[in-house]
């Protein structure tokens, strides 16, 4: 299929939904770091698949291989019934968050949905009737109506209304805003340990210490939406660890299924027990399928030394922009943590430069007109960084930046 056929298939069968943020090629095939459109051409892809799912890379042997093998042995049975898979994955997640409890589901929307409706309940179970969560500007949490009202972007609210009410918005990293903000009406804070649509803003640890604090004194739950953070992505499995506090709730998916669709909202003890029989549920929640998908992705994670790579070649990656950064005045700021990183301009070329480096055979994402965001899996190579970063600086180059 050319990409005149895709178009003009997407225009008569598809929701008019991604249109403008398409790249021009159709993708065919992956392996590791590497997409192959229909023409036969290979792409670096330094966005994980577009939006940060692929962390392990493109079909992944040890993903492949269980996926193979649970898919001709059980794809699903319902919550109805125990199986294997969903229980060891249980137990794992378990392992690597000291003791959470999971409710496993498909995206990290519905992570997220699961999330503030425990601590909506928990609020009840504590405190009476206290309904109130505060999230931050510029944060995103999902398209679902609880996880979009979360989202402090009035731009993904439009033409939505009314949404859930009893969400309170604060600037990013502002420590008195959330103090003034905080209050025994409060049930919950709910943030990115890292904004990362809105451009790779890492938390102030003091910021995160002091919502830890506030949630403790007004007995409320911090939310940390790992969604796009967790395992491994920001050079530590959980990127909460950077900051020496523990959350009450985490949620997952990108990476957690090494690109099956799979997600997790996972509670600590006494939260968790707040949720009783026919609180919550999901008819493909825990699927054996994705579950087996998982366990393998979190054995590739942990065994092939992935957290410690994203640590050491983001650090590099980070590096080596900052160097460009010196040499070309039109980059204001470049920002990483792990294998997320965002470079500022003080010009509107990012779709032009984003094109430049596809013409390039290197796939770069945009934030707005003026700021380039890279999520590139967690195996990526010293040289791959090397060739990216010579693709955007010729990009620049071409783009007359
Ligand atoms: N939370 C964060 C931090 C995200 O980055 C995203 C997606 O980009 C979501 C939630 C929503 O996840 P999903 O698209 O799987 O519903």
């Amino acid at each position: 299929m050319n990409l005149s056929e895709a178009q003009e298939l997407e225009a008569k069968h598809l929701l008019s939904l991604y249109v403008p943020i398409r790249f021009p090629i159709v993708i065919a095939r992956g392996l590791g770091t590497r997409l192959w459109d229909t023409e036969g051409r290979e792409y670096l892809d330094l966005i994980s698949g577009g939006r940060a799912v692929m962390g392990l890379g493109h079909s992944h042997p040890r993903v492949v291989a269980a996926v193979r093998e649970q898919a001709g042995t059980l794809i699903h049975v319902s919550n109805d019934f125990y199986t294997e898979p969903q229980l060891a994955l249980a137990r794992r997640l378990s392992g690597l968050t000291g003791g959470m409890r999971a409710f496993l589901c498909n995206s990290g929307a519905e992570a997220n949905e699961a999330a503030l409706k425990l601590a909506r309940k928990h609020a009840k179970a504590v405190a009476g009737d206290k309904i109130e969560i505060i999230t931050a500007y510029h944060s995103f949490h999902g398209r679902t109506y609880g996880a979009l009202a979360a989202t402090g972007q009035q731009k993904y609210h439009a033409g939505f209304g009314p949404l859930v009410p009893g969400f309170r918005y604060i600037p990013f990293n502002d420590r008195e805003a959330l103090e003034k903000s905080f209050g025994p009406q409060t049930c919950a804070v709910m943030l990115e340990p890292v904004l990362g649509e809105s451009g790779v803003f890492p938390a102030d640890a003091e910021f995160l210490r002091l919502a830890r604090q506030l949630c403790d004194r007004h007995q409320a739950l911090l939310l940390l939406d790992e969604v796009q953070t967790g395992l491994g992505r920001t050079g530590r499995m959980f990127a909460y660890q950077h900051y020496g506090i523990e959350p009450d709730v985490i949620t997952l998916a990108k990476s957690l299924g090494g690109g099956v669709p799979i997600g997790a909202m996972l509670a600590r003890e006494p939260a968790a027990s707040t949720f009783v029989p026919g609180d919550h549920a999901s008819s493909f929640g825990g699927s054996a399928l994705p579950a087996a998908a998982a366990l393998a992705a979190l054995d590739a994670i942990e065994q092939e030394g992935l957290v410690e790579n994203a640590r050491t070649v983001g650090a590099y990656f980070l590096e080596r922009l900052q160097a460009l950064g010196r040499e070309q005045p039109v980059i204001r700021e470049v920002r990483g943590l792990g294998m997320m990183l965002a470079v500022d301009l003080n010009k509107p070329l990012a779709g032009a430069i984003k094109l430049a480096c596809l013409a390039r055979g290197v796939l770069i994402n945009t934030v707005g007109d003026s700021m380039l965001r890279l999520v590139p899996a967690l195996i990526l190579t010293r040289e791959e960084v090397d060739q990216g970063v010579s693709a955007i600086a010729a990009a620049l180059a071409e783009v007359g930046a």
